[in-house]
């Protein structure tokens, strides 16, 4: 299976980033898309895709960081022009599977919301002129940011909602236009909706991530993430759905192929492996 959402270039994997990918192999994790968040992120996921042909990678501006592609008023500033022009050339690479992640965060509300908005609609153009799929993160904004992708125009190669923590109306919006749902540790979760909602969705329309180093799933829950724990996640979702793990994992990564393409390492194409017993 492939770990759809992971940043194996923060600072908690410095200098381990071959363990890490040893025990994710050992899980049955054999292939990685690292996402960037910002414009040193993305050049540092295309360098580890470029290292390893187990990784590929997406380039694009977090929310968080809009600002620095557009002013508080919403106007694109002369750097973020130049950052938008350097994504664009990373994105011709060919590792470089995505744009992302990029979208709507009014949870933390980092930059100015009308700097997100500019950046968001500026990168889904990129997305668009370049051919590639969005990588998107929403948080507390789903029905703003599917209302701005439907005005703005959806990239004609869709994309996966990372980190899904929408209702059953984005599920609805998210088929209906051909968009994934990307579902990591939250599933595990006691609280957590998600467990309905990926039954809603179906095994056709998710893709299983980790967003290592962040929210591990149960029981690693307070440490910190990586691509070995998305057993648990593939455990959780294949109860959901009354699948075996392996077949969850054979079709998950099927879609995963289907949006991003194959990855490069031969090895990774054993997609019907079964993931070892825990
Ligand atoms: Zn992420």
């Amino acid at each position: 299976m492939i770990d759809s959402h992971v940043h194996l270039n923060r600072e908690e994997f410095r200098g381990e980033t071959a363990d890490v990918m040893a025990r994710a192999r050992q899980a049955g994790v054999h292939g990685f898309l690292n996402v960037g968040y910002d414009l040193p992120s993305s050049r540092e996921s295309l360098a580890l895709a470029a290292a390893h042909p187990a990784i590929r990678a997406t380039v694009g501006v977090h929310p968080h960081d809009a600002e620095t592609i557009a002013d508080a008023t919403g106007q694109i500033t002369s750097a973020g022009h130049e950052i938008l022009a350097e994504l664009t050339d990373l994105a011709a690479r060919p590792e470089v599977v995505a744009i992302g992640e990029i979208g709507l965060d009014f949870f933390r509300d980092l930059s100015p919301r009308p700097a997100q908005y500019a950046a968001f609609t500026a990168q889904i153009k990129l997305a668009d002129q370049v051919g590639l799929p969005v990588v998107l993160h929403v948080r507390d904004a789903w029905a703003e940011a599917l209302a701005h992708l439907d005005e703005v125009g959806l990239p004609a190669k869709r994309g996966v909602l990372h980190a899904f923590s929408g209702d059953e109306a984005a599920v609805a919006w998210a088929r209906e236009r051909g968009f994934l749902l990307g579902i990591g540790g939250p599933v595990t979760y006691k609280k957590s909706r998600l467990p309905e909602l990926v039954a809603l969705a179906g095994v056709e329309q998710i893709l299983l991530e980790t967003d290592a180093p962040w929210l591990p799933p149960v029981p690693h829950r307070g440490q910190r993430n990586e691509s070995a724990y998305l057993a648990h996640t593939l455990d959780k979702v294949a109860s959901v759905l009354e699948l075996a793990p392996a077949e969850v994992a054979r079709r998950t990564t099927a879609s995963f192929v289907r949006l991003f393409g194959a990855l490069a390492d031969p090895a990774d194409r054993e997609t019907t492996t079964a993931p070892p017993e825990r």
